[in-house]
């Protein structure tokens, strides 16, 4: 089984587009194009040559460059099954325990739904990465759009059980951001103060955060810590069920 080389493109305001090469065989995926000319460029800075994309979700800073990188290199589409009417020229449809080969390497694709309603994600287990879309972020996760509360905990809980060590190739530079409502609502989390010290300093010197990783955002990420006593009190909901402690964190978190 390959490791992929991934190559992170920033794009648009604050996405973040992949490039995932197997080495062995020369397979090369886009993940989630926005836009093609970077993703096209970047791949020929590299000499590789695109053969997939890989869409996590329908959104146009997801999908915005697949007819055309797929025009200008013949790739193959991969998306959601249950969403392929929205994917633009989906060849090859997807869902939850499916496995799909990019090269020599696999990934294992989950039914992620919450941010919309067919959002998948991939997780290549030989090489430590997760693209999740706009379902996991950074200290946070992606606005329910299509989706209620208890589907996006039940996808979120899918990440939760990945090893600690998979890094979480998410779609957007939302970190900060998602930092300083993370510390509204778990200002005592030693964790999370620390991680905002380091992501300041990053983004003072315009580096990137992302990826993270899973054993990170258990930590320090609300969206997976809706059983914490910190933040249950701080929300005035404690010993409330799950779902209803992440649904009002999410309700707060909209309009931070
Ligand atoms: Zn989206
Ligand atoms: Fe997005």
């Amino acid at each position: 089984m390959s490791r992929l080389d991934i190559h992170q493109i920033p794009v648009l305001n604050d996405n973040y587009v992949y490039l995932a090469h197997c080495p062995e065989t020369g397979a090369t995926a886009v993940v989630d194009p926005a836009v093609a000319r970077p993703a096209l460029d970047a791949a020929r800075a590299k000499g590789w040559e695109i053969s997939h994309i890989l869409n996590t979700h329908h959104h146009g800073d997801h999908t915005g460059g697949n007819l055309e990188i797929k025009a200008a290199t013949g790739c193959t589409i991969v998306g959601p099954r249950a969403d392929a009417g929205r994917i633009p020229g989906i060849d090859v449809r997807v869902g939850d325990g499916d496995t799909y080969a990019l090269g020599n390497a696999e990934a294992a694709v989950y039914d992620v739904p919450g941010h919309t309603r067919g959002h998948i994600a991939y997780w290549f287990r030989g090489s430590d990465a997760l693209f999740c879309g706009d379902t996991l972020f950074a200290m946070g996760c992606g606005r329910l759009f299509e989706g209620t509360p208890a589907q996006m905990v039940a996808s979120l809980d899918k990440f939760k059980k990945l090893p600690p060590e998979t890094r979480v190739f998410c779609a957007h530079e939302y970190t900060q951001s998602n930092g300083r409502f993370a510390l509204s609502v778990e200002p005592d989390n030693r964790a999370l103060v620390q991680r905002m010290k380091d992501v300041d300093a990053a983004r003072a010197r315009n580096v990137p955060t992302v990826p993270s990783t899973i054993g990170i955002e258990l930590k320090t990420n609300p969206f997976l810590r809706a059983d914490s006593s910190d933040l249950q009190r701080t929300i005035g909901m404690s010993g409330r069920d799950y779902v209803t402690v992440f649904a009002e964190t999410r309700r707060r978190k909209d309009s931070f």
